[in-house]
């Protein structure tokens, strides 16, 4: 019996050794790692360079809390200043902080222009921003927020894709439009850049932010430093985490200057946030991602994984219905219950993926797959297709 809150459905298999894209379990079994616990291992398992990293800075101070200067917190943030839209960067320990954060400044950004009443953010059905009571009331799934007294009230949603329906719920009391350029949790839906233009427009001109939560599709997964990119438009506010720490618990909130500077002493803070071992990582892991390279391997191999489960759509039309999301945070709706057959992945293949809303396999592997892993990701994958298959033809057992 664990000791632990039950808050999850664990499967009981735990992990001792990781390398690259393989996990080893205790009993020395073999796993193809494509779900990167969810999203955050962005270099795999045991990159040398972030190794290294964290092994040096073992040796030098953890913690100082952000009372003194911490010059690795200093220049990871100057670092993401100059390759982003943004000015200004407040480090957090988790994707769910970098959200809240996110809504605080936009929020008093509003109330230092004089108009306190402008606290309202305009969200989107399916999405995900985090277990918070704010992040919660901003994702707004039904599911997360019963049990829990009132949701924090400010928030609206619609259904992505409808600029007509958005433009619709703006009042005087609108403050921004906050949403995940491709949907992760909800069923890894990518928006199009139509739709993330159409947004940027809505917010010029009605005088408000855009606020985008890049926590799981940033740092590189969709082929680009960050998704923004691929609609060629800035947001106000970004919210960002899983990959940024490699498996560190690292988060961020990155603002442009005009939008962060009423965020003075006083006005928000956290003891861990961007202490010096999680910086230390943080710029290790950076120095990968943008090394030379990287990214444009990214979007190189994520073009020969959505080839193959084009193939993979082809020959089990019965199980795949739709392929979804960009570069490498993808998805497949299928017919099959997916939590079974994520389960079946992993106990007959050796394949780790991960579950999505509406029934979608989400797959995240490490940013630094090759197409041979892709290649027998998708083996794998077709091999417990043909299973289910088998199993649905043989006659059942009288008994
Ligand atoms: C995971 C996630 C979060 C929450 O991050 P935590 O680190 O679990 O708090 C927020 N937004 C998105 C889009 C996410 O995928």
């Amino acid at each position: 019996m664990s000791a632990l809150y039950g808050t999850y459905a664990r499967s009981d298999l735990a992990f001792e050794r990781g390398e690259g894209v393989r996990l080893y379990a205790q009993d020395g079994t073999e796993y193809l790692d494509f779900n990167s616990g969810i999203g955050v291992n962005a270099l795999g398992h045991g990159d040398p360079h972030v190794v290294a990293a964290l092994k040096a800075g073992a040796d030098k101070v953890w913690h100082t809390s952000n009372i003194f200067t911490i010059p690795e917190q200093e220049k990871l943030g100057q670092r993401l200043v100059e390759a982003t839209f943004a000015d200004a960067v407040f480090f957090t320990n988790s994707g769910t902080e970098a959200v809240e954060c996110a809504i605080k400044t936009a929020r008093h950004y509003f109330f230092d222009k004089g108009q306190p009443e402008r606290f309202e953010i305009i969200a989107f059905t399916g999405s995900f921003h985090g277990r918070t009571l704010g992040t919660i009331a901003a994702g707004g799934n039904p599911s997360y927020l019963e049990g829990f007294g009132p949701a924090l009230p400010g928030f609206k949603h619609t259904a992505p894709g409808d600029l007509a329906a958005v433009e619709a719920l703006i009042t005087p009391a609108t403050c921004g439009i906050l949403i995940e350029p491709v949907q992760g949790e909800g069923g890894v839906t990518a928006m199009p850049a139509e739709f993330m233009r159409g947004l940027r427009e809505l917010c010029d001109r009605n005088g408000m932010l855009l606020i985008l939560d890049e926590v799981q599709c940033g740092y590189g997964r969709t082929g680009r430093f960050f998704a923004y990119e691929w609609a060629g438009i800035t947001p106000d506010i970004m919210a960002v985490a899983k990959g940024i720490g490699g498996g560190f618990p690292l988060g961020a909130c990155l603002a442009k200057g005009e939008v962060a500077k009423s965020m003075v002493p006083g006005t928000h803070g956290s003891t861990y946030g961007g202490n010096p071992l999680a910086c230390t990582v943080g710029n290790a892991v950076l120095d990968r991602i943008l090394g030379p390279g990287f990214i444009a391997h990214v979007d190189e191999v994520s073009q020969r994984l959505a080839w193959h489960l084009q193939q993979l759509q082809q020959r089990f039309p019965q199980f795949v219905v739709e392929l979804r999301g960009k570069g490498l945070i993808t998805g497949l709706k299928i017919t099959p219950p997916v939590r079974d057959f994520v389960n079946r992945l992993r106990r007959d293949h050796q394949l780790l993926a991960v579950a999505a809303g509406d029934n979608v396999l989400r797959l995240l592997p490490p940013l630094t797959i090759t197409e041979a892993d892709v290649e027998e990701a998708v083996a794998k994958i077709a091999a417990a297709f043909t299973a289910i298959d088998a199993e649905a033809k043989s006659v059942p057992a009288i008994d």
